[in-house]
């Protein structure tokens, strides 16, 4: 595709999400950013520019305002060409050259180790991110394009790239409730970390699709039926689960594909949260539920925004059914997270409460890393808290407190408060004393026995998982003068 009609393309879809912009700002980020990288190509061989467009691209999918996807345009001109941040401020105004700066990378000169680089790198685009959410989604999408295009580099730094992805950035993007992006960036660090099992799961996958397609349409004819006097608006569509968390089930069960077969996936959307109740006493009267598989995150939100209705039913063919309900609204917060939010955020009146309660957690979290001094502390505890099994552990009083997996009393008490972790001498759960190495299960009630005056250990760094925790514990010893 040429340049020219390239741009045009671009200019259209931006267009039609915001009628009233004025675009010159996305052509001049354009030529410019194509000017920049002239004489650069990438390990494929094609022009750099065509990656600067990828993201920018991915970034209008979000459909993101324009100064982000501008700066998606331009997010490697700092790094990789002669210009300067001061030369994107000049040019493009402050915005765009800040969150260019939040995802330029370090100078690797002044790192002695890898790890170190690393360390720095996500620490200096988790602040950048702090100050502007739009820096991550920037870098997300650069993350996207790098492992498309990941066949071009040595396996070496294949694997290392597609490890980085699958334990932090897809984590991440799961924590802003961006699954597409999310799955995308799972399913192809799969296809390089286990080529050979992604290969045979994915011919398997197919293969159960082809049965799946006529159970399918059996229950889309019988709930068009059921549907055909009421006038509720909806569209039905089949889902289909990430080939690395259908690995995942396998490995962790220990099972074949054909053994964790699990039910059909369907999503079934409409226009208003009462309808959404509608549909689902619907389905309910014609196919029978099973029982326990209702869940409501319509009123209780997930922590990452995510809202649906939840229902397993049987159909007459004895077909397992998963369904979910939702508004288009929630649909498109499934898909795209915050970054959906960040959108409606423009145009809105109203703070939106889901975002703002979201981008504190964000900011608070960056703000603990920030205490880890070591690269190696840093990394670990940044991939713990990101990590997806969680353990959902309750105070007496009945307060649910969300914990990574393999958590202890320390991690627990200082999620309650930092009072109550310094001062904490000891802990039940469910009513029993346990020691601080106890990892917590979801479900236990955990009661933290505070003496006054009491102060941390050295030694309870050996027993904390969050960075939350080990943040204040570490705090407090480097005030005290105890070297840690
Ligand atoms: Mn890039």
């Amino acid at each position: 595709m040429s340049p020219e009609s390239k741009l045009a393309e671009m200019v259209e879809k931006v267009r039609a999400y915001s009628p009233h912009a004025d675009l010159a700002p996305l052509e001049k980020a354009y030529t410019y950013s194509l000017k920049a990288h002239e004489h650069q190509a990438r390990a494929s061989g094609e022009h750099y520019f065509v990656h600067c467009a990828a993201v920018a691209e991915t970034l209008i999918d979000f459909k993101l305002d324009l100064a982000t996807v501008c700066a998606g345009l331009l997010h490697d001109v700092i790094e990789d060409t002669p210009v300067t941040r001061d030369d994107l401020a000049a040019e493009f105004g402050n915005e765009v050259a800040l969150l260019v700066e939040g995802v330029t990378k370090l100078d690797t000169i002044q790192f002695v180790s890898r790890d170190e680089a690393q360390a720095e790198n996500w620490r200096k685009m988790l602040l950048a991110t702090a100050q502007d959410i739009r820096v991550i989604m920037i870098k997300l999408a650069d993350r996207l394009h790098n492992m498309k295009t990941l066949n071009f580099l040595d396996q070496e730094r294949q694997k290392r790239i597609a490890y980085e992805t699958l334990s932090l950035y897809a984590p991440l993007a799961h924590r802003l409730g961006m699954f597409r992006l999310k799955s995308e960036l799972e399913d192809l660090a799969f296809t390089y970390l286990h080529p050979a099992e992604h290969a045979a799961l994915d011919a398997q996958v197919k293969a159960m699709m082809v049965g799946r397609d006529a159970a399918l349409e059996r229950f889309k004819a019988a709930l068009e039926k059921k549907l055909v006097d009421t006038r509720i608006p909806y569209r039905i569509l089949a889902r289909s689960k990430s080939l690395w968390s259908i690995y995942q089930k396998m490995e962790r069960q220990k099972k074949t594909f054909p053994e964790i077969q699990d039910a059909m996936g369907v999503r079934l959307i409409t226009d208003t949260v009462a309808n959404c109740y509608a549909l689902l006493g619907l389905v309910h009267t014609e196919f029978k539920p099973v029982a326990g598989s209702f869940t409501d995150y319509i009123s209780v939100p997930k922590l990452n925004l995510y809202q649906s209705l939840h229902t397993t039913v049987m159909s007459p063919q004895g077909d397992l059914i998963e369904i979910q309900l939702r508004t288009e609204e929630m649909h498109r917060t499934s898909e795209f997270g915050i970054a959906a939010h960040w959108r409606y955020k423009l145009g809105a009146a109203a703070p939106d409460a889901h975002l703002e309660e979201k981008l504190n957690w964000l900011r608070q979290w960056i703000e603990w890393l920030q205490d880890l001094k070591s690269p190696r502390e840093f990394l670990e505890s940044l991939k713990t808290d990101l990590e997806l099994h969680q353990v959902f552990v309750f105070t007496p009083a009945g307060e649910v407190k969300v914990l990574p997996a393999r958590a202890t009393p320390l991690d627990f008490a200082f999620a309650v408060h930092t009072d109550i972790g310094m001062a904490c001498v000891g802990a039940k759960v469910n009513n029993k004393m346990v020691k601080f190495d106890y990892e917590l299960q979801s479900g236990d009630i955990c009661e933290i026995v505070v003496k006054k005056g009491s102060l941390p250990k050295k030694d309870w760094l050996n027993h904390v998982r969050t960075a939350r925790a080990r943040s204040k514990i570490r705090h407090y010893l480097r005030e005290k003068g105890i070297v840690v």
